[in-house]
């Protein structure tokens, strides 16, 4: 079964820094395969707007590489290839001078959707935006694209946010976590919000804890400069595991629709409660001999940045009134390995007599690797010998259960793109949201910095620091596996 796509309308996109790392491996492969699908129409167009000195032949080539390096199996389409390179312009521009700007002005269609994406630092948003509206380039209709990190504390968010709102109204602004745009995500609601099974478990009657973990095994490796300034507190938990966060706890909204479910996700931000500091462990992975450490590749001897992170947050209202959610991130861990599981309490009485074992149901929502869902479940064991029960998972692994519709699924950024277009803002952050989860996030960090708070080490390839065993064990819990 092939899935249906709906083309979007004409669009012009353009996409400060075209010619970086992000748009190169992410956002121009993603736009192609949306090509490839039919989804981008030959009528729309990508400009690349970025410093480099490149005619729209030299940015082509560079992009043609990007997307054979990047692209997946899909790049070897060659005539597909050609017919989106065409569709491809570029101007050389300076975000905070006056080259380019006429020339860019010049190339934008009238009567078409206008779509700026701003993949460059975030100290140039300002730029642009005035920019934009300086050269009459930005129309009322016109969405802008903003990346990760916005802010790095509550005030340099609030001002970014003042910034934009100077050029461009909240309709406007699609502020990107890619892990919104992740299909099993979005599964997640449909599981939440199109089954009747699940809701009425979905409370502090039914669900024990919470679990949601983001383990990668790469390091910090080139990116070193940018992530010793900012940690695991800042570069994922504060947005990613937030809005995965906010996604499982949030009351069901009135509508599928952006104001309704972002209403609801700012409510459980803002029901948060602070933090203990024995509730977080700090970790940064050491040198296990093979590869460097962490102060080695951030090049900071002295450095006491987090590269993993666990805490046990509460959320202050009747539906999850006692119920923890054990957050946990980290790099140079066992395994690439992102799950949300939902462990349900025990059963309050058990009628099989010599079943010492704790059985408990788990909803696990998997992000990676083998994107899915999986609900265990107790059944008897089979054979004779009486009445065993063992654990076993319901399965739904996408790939499995979807076959050809899940492999065509677009990726977390593709699908954001074409959100952008249809004027979807469901799946992207409000600014007031972003603001509450760093007013949640800034006193953690303050501590921390007031105590000289010092990370502890972990080996490469393990879970972490055992102290993150501890923050669940010495509650009678503990943590699942991190596996890929
Ligand atoms: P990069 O350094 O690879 O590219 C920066 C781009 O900005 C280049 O195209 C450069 O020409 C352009 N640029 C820089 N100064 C400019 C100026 N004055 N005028 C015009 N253009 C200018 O950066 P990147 O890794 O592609 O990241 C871009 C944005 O995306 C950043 O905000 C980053 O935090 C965010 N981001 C990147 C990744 C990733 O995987 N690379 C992931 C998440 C978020």
């Amino acid at each position: 079964m092939v899935s249906r796509v709906i083309p979007v309308e004409p669009f012009d996109l353009v996409i400060f820094g075209g010619t970086g790392d992000l748009a190169r491996r992410k956002i121009l492969p993603g736009l192609f395969r949306r090509f490839l699908a039919g989804q981008m129409t030959p009528d729309s167009r990508i400009i690349g707007a970025a410093r480099a000195d490149l005619d729209a032949q030299g940015y082509r080539d560079m992009i043609r590489q990007g997307i054979a390096e990047f692209g997946g199996p899909e790049s070897t389409d060659g005539d597909g290839l050609a017919q989106f390179l065409a569709r491809l312009d570029y101007v050389s521009i300076d975000a905070t001078g006056e080259a380019g700007w006429q020339q860019l002005s010049g190339l934008m269609r009238p009567g078409v959707i206008r779509a700026f994406y701003f993949s460059v630092a975030p100290a140039l948003f300002g730029a642009l935006a005035e920019r934009l509206h300086q050269h009459g380039i930005a129309d009322p209709d016109s969405r802008i694209v903003v990346e990760k990190p916005f802010g790095r504390d509550l005030d340099s968010a609030r001002a970014l946010n003042h910034t934009l709102a100077e050029h461009f109204r909240e309709g406007q602004i699609y502020r990107i976590d890619h892990y919104l745009g992740k299909e099993t995500v979005q599964n997640l609601m449909a599981v939440r919000f199109g089954n009747i099974l699940f809701e009425p478990l979905w409370n502090h009657h039914y669900v024990d804890h919470i679990q949601i973990t983001v383990a990668e095994t790469v390091g910090v490796e080139g990116r070193g400069g940018y992530y010793d300034k900012s940690g695991a507190m800042r570069d994922m938990v504060q947005n990613h595991l937030m809005q995965l966060l906010c996604l499982i706890a949030m009351e069901p909204p009135s509508l599928f629709e952006a104001g309704a479910v972002r209403d609801e996700k700012l409510k459980v931000i803002r029901a948060l409660k602070p933090i203990a500091a024995h509730h977080i462990v700090r970790g940064q992975y050491d040198s296990n001999g093979d590869g460097p450490s962490y102060r080695e590749e951030a090049d900071n001897p002295r450095s006491f940045t987090e590269s993993f992170i666990a805490l046990r947050a509460e959320i202050a209202n009747w539906r999850w009134a006692g119920v923890p959610f054990y957050l946990r991130t980290g790099k140079k861990l066992r395994a690439r390995h992102s799950e949300i599981a939902v462990v349900f309490k025990d059963l309050p009485h058990s009628i099989f007599e010599g079943d010492e074992k704790r059985h408990r149901n788990i909803l696990s929502i998997r992000l990676q690797p083998n994107e899915g869902i999986d609900l265990q479940v107790t059944i008897k064991e089979p054979g004779p010998g009486g009445m065993r029960l063992i654990d076993r998972p319901l399965d739904m692994t996408f790939a499995t259960a979807l076959g050809e519709e899940a492999a065509e699924a677009p990726d977390a950024y593709e699908r954001l793109i074409m959100d952008v277009i249809r004027g979807n803002q469901t799946l992207f952050m409000r600014g007031d949201e972003v603001e509450a989860a760093w007013a949640w996030t800034d006193p953690i960090i303050a501590g921390w910095e007031r105590r000289n708070d010092v990370p502890k080490l972990y080996d490469p390839g393990t879970s972490g620091p055992d102290d993150s065993l501890m923050l669940l064990h010495r509650e009678g819990r503990r943590w699942r596996e991190i596996r890929g």
